[in-house]
Order: C-alpha cells, then structure tokens, then sequence
C-alpha cells in the first residue's frame, strides 16, 4: 500500500516492503471476541483480527480500553462471553490446555521467585511447563544466552535489578521456544536502555519463529518493534494495521506545534492541516514566532482516533 505520508520514524524503520507471510494460514485469529465481566461491565466488545505467523503485533490504547481483558482471553485466563479464539489452528476456548502449550505467556502482573537463583527459576519452570529434565537445562542455558544474562546464571533472582528480573520474566515465556508470545506490557517502568535490550530478546525470538502479540504504553516500542499497530478503544478494535496503513487514515497530516513566547510556563499547543501550505499560512496569520511543522506521527493517528492523548496530557487540538 503507498502512502503520501511520511514520518521519522518511518524513514528510520521503514517496514519491508512485502509483509511477511501474507498468504499463509494465520497464527492467530480471534472473531467477535466480547468480554462481559460479572458487573456488567463491557471490557470487549466484538474483537476481530488475525495475526499472521511471524509477525510482531502491538496492541495500544488508553487506560481502562480492554487491552489486558483481550490478552487475558487470548491466553486461556479468562474465557469470552462470546465469539472464537483460533491460535495455530486449535480453538482455544474448546482447548484450552492445548492452546497454552502453545504459547509463552508474560502477565502484566507477573512476579518472580526470589529466592531462587536464575538457573533455578527457569528449569523450575521449564519442568513446570512439561519439558524433561535434560530438555529443560538445555532450555534455561539458550534462554540465559539470549536474555544476556550469562554472568547472573547463579545469582539469586531478588538481587537483580527490575530491568533483568523483567528479562527473567520474558524468558520464562520463552521457554521451550514456544510458537507465540503474548506479551502484556513487557516494558513498562523500564529504562531505555534496558527497554531496548528487551526488544533485542524479543527480536531474536521473532528471528527464531515465534510470532508475537504484546500490549505496550510506548508508542515508539509499538513503532519500532511491531509490523502491525492494533488500536483499542472502549473495548474495540478501532485501528488495525502498519503505521503507513494507520497514518493514511488522518485526512490532516500536518502537525504545528506552538507555544507563547510570552509564557513559557504554558502548554504547547497543537494543530492539524490538510497540507503544508495550509500549515504556513496559519503560522503568518497567527503571527506564530516559536512553533515547527512537522508531518504527522503515529501518535497524531492516536489522538485523532480515540480522542485522547499518547501518555501525556499536553497536547490540544483546535
Ligand atoms: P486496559 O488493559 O486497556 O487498561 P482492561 O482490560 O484492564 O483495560 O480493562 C477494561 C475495562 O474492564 C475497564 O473498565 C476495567 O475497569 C474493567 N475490568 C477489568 N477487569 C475487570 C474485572 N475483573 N471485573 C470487572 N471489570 C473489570
């Protein structure tokens, strides 16, 4: 698909130009998939998408959207009200067990055994998700190599810092090389050092076969790590698809950005435009001294659909 439009971080991480694995039969498939918790609270609302094998597919949207409610249900933890979950051709409502094997799991929520050192933690699990004991040392000393955390194998889990026991907990989801990972906001609180050494974890996963679905509060980790964006708004898939797809939906796609020059204390200001010039003639007839025009981003697509801000409360529209 082309598009008029263009970002820095397009032209930084420009998608390839063939999808990967378009034709193939889908990894995932979910199919008006509705959430109705006891208290009648509608967390989804009628959820379709399909992931392909290989992908990389992160889920955004403000708090309280049904993000984790959807996840939840993907994984088997809690069962829909309605619709069909598909994963790797099982169904995952009718096969729950079945469809958790085939799966690594991070929860949003997880926590770790502390008293237990590295190589513990992992074979206890490795052996708690069905791998043998051979199979399971194997297992913990690839996933050791690959979260980078050869020198810690033998310290205890409680004397990491938070950036490596989030590592432990993507590489206990990792064990056993499982074809999906889904991921519930796997950087959070992270620093972007460490943010980026788990994308690196992530990456290789994706190099060695899996295919992914996580659930971020970063814009920048959905644009550099994912092929496809989904958006979710009270409890709906309101934008599915590559940042080229999702910016081709902004019908404005210039951005100026302003402040008062007299105020240095006041928000920055913003405005959509149609084009450049329309942009430009904005700033003479508003006599703008400090401001900059930029194309739109993903986080302009973000605003515009759900009517909120991207982790910030700053921005205005007019
Ligand atoms: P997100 O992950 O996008 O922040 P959630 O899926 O956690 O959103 O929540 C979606 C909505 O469902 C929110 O209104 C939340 O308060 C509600 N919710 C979440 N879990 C429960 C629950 N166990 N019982 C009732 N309501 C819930």
């Amino acid at each position: 698909m082309s598009t008029t439009l263009q970002t820095t971080s397009q032209i930084a991480f420009a998608p390839a130009p063939e999808r990967r694995n378009d034709h193939a039969a889908p990894a995932v498939s979910v199919r008006d998939l509705v959430k109705r918790y006891r208290d009648g609270t509608e967390a989804n609302r009628g959820i379709t998408l399909e992931v392909r094998p290989g992908e990389v597919v992160a889920i955004l949207g403000p708090n309280g959207a049904g993000k984790t409610t959807f996840l939840r249900q993907l994984t088997s933890e809690l069962l829909p009200t309605s619709g069909s979950i598909n994963v790797l051709g099982v169904d995952a409502i009718a096969e729950p067990a079945r469809v958790k094997k085939l799966m690594g799991i991070m929860p949003q929520d997880a926590g770790v055994f502390e008293r237990l050192t590295v190589r513990e933690h992992l074979e206890y699990f490795a052996r708690f998700k069905g791998l043998s004991k051979r199979e399971a040392v194997a297992a913990t000393r690839d996933v050791i190599a690959e979260l980078g955390l050869v020198s810690e194998t033998n310290r205890r889990v409680g004397a990491l810092s938070g950036g490596q026991r989030r590592r432990i907990l993507i590489g206990l989801a990792m064990l056993g090389r499982p074809p999906l990972l889904v991921l519930d906001e796997p950087t959070t609180g992270l620093d972007p050092a460490t943010r980026r050494a788990v994308w690196q974890v992530i990456r290789r996963a994706v190099s060695a076969g899996s295919t992914v679905i996580l659930s971020t509060h970063y814009m920048e980790e959905a644009e550099r790590l994912s092929d496809r964006i989904g958006i979710i708004s009270e409890g709906k898939l309101i934008a599915f698809g590559t940042i080229d797809e999702l910016l081709a939906r902004l019908d404005r796609s210039y951005r100026i950005s302003h402040r008062d020059p007299l105020d240095p204390l006041a928000d920055e200001r913003v405005r959509y435009c149609k084009s450049f010039a329309a942009a430009q003639q904005y700033v003479g007839r508003e006599r703008l001294s400090e401001y900059s025009i930029a194309r739109a981003s993903l986080e302009d697509v973000y605003f515009e659909l759900t009517g909120e801000p991207f982790d910030t409360d700053e921005t205005e529209r007019d």
